[in-house]
């Protein structure tokens, strides 16, 4: 069965470690745009660099750009079987060119998984963050430490901060998320694809959340069509 998601909720609520988990489990990428667009900045790409001025601001990227990124990313061979979609969409236009891609395609989205958290929590996790540059997984001083200070629990490497999550460009992503973005729970629930779990909690009992939900949905799609 392909499966199709994204995952929604404020930055810091989980979704890249939620993310992870579910590439893990079922196999389709993760895609993460903003991790994309890193990756540009780093590779020297002049979109790269340009969408990196507005990140380091905690602005978001023009819908164009991250669509555009988006649509070629999906059309890679890994993708035919499903993906993750990590951060996109994040604007209204955004959510219906995906519906147009997916349309097109004739592969519809499975679900969009909300992941909810207190603004206080998730402040405190974004101002904590600390990643490995080499597998970019991700660690905060709430419920994710890791195992030796400072340390990639799986690979050692010495951890680094975002450049994006200091306590201002926080504050400034999180109103962000408010104008543009939480407007998509509305979205995606008047299709009925929207699932909402509490994810004010540790990752593995999220986790176990989302796939429950998951699980549900191909408990009831059997016997249908779904590609
Ligand atoms: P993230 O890693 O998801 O927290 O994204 C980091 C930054 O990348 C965001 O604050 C935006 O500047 C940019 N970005 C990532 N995804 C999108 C998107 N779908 N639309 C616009 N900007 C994005």
């Amino acid at each position: 069965m392909a499966l199709r998601l994204i995952l929604l909720g404020v930055p810091g609520s989980g979704k890249g470690t939620q993310g992870r988990r579910l590439h893990e489990h079922y196999g389709v990428p993760q895609i993460a745009t903003g991790e994309m667009l890193r990756e540009a900045a780093r590779n020297g790409s002049p979109l790269g660099i340009k969408a990196m001025e507005l990140m380091d601001q905690g602005m978001l990227v023009p819908d164009e750009v991250v669509i555009g990124i988006v649509k070629q990313r999906i059309q890679e061979s890994d993708a035919t079987a499903g993906f993750i979609l990590d951060g996109f969409p994040r604007t209204i236009p955004q959510a219906e060119a995906l519906d147009g891609m997916l349309a097109e395609r004739s592969t519809p989205l499975d679900r969009a998984l909300y992941l909810s958290a207190p603004i206080d929590v998730i402040t405190l996790r974004l101002t904590t963050r600390m990643e490995c540059p080499v597998c970019h997984r991700a660690y905060n001083a709430v419920e994710m430490k890791p195992r030796t200070e400072g340390r990639c629990d799986d690979d050692g490497t010495q951890l680094v901060g975002r450049a994006d999550d200091d306590m201002e460009k926080v504050k400034r992503r999180i109103e962000i998320y408010f104008e543009e973005t939480d407007v998509l729970k509305g979205y995606y629930a008047d299709s009925s694809r929207l699932s909402e779990v509490d994810a004010n909690r540790h990752p593995a009992e999220v986790f176990e959340d989302l796939i429950a939900i998951l699980e549900k949905d191909s408990g009831s799609s059997e016997g249908s069509t779904k590609q």
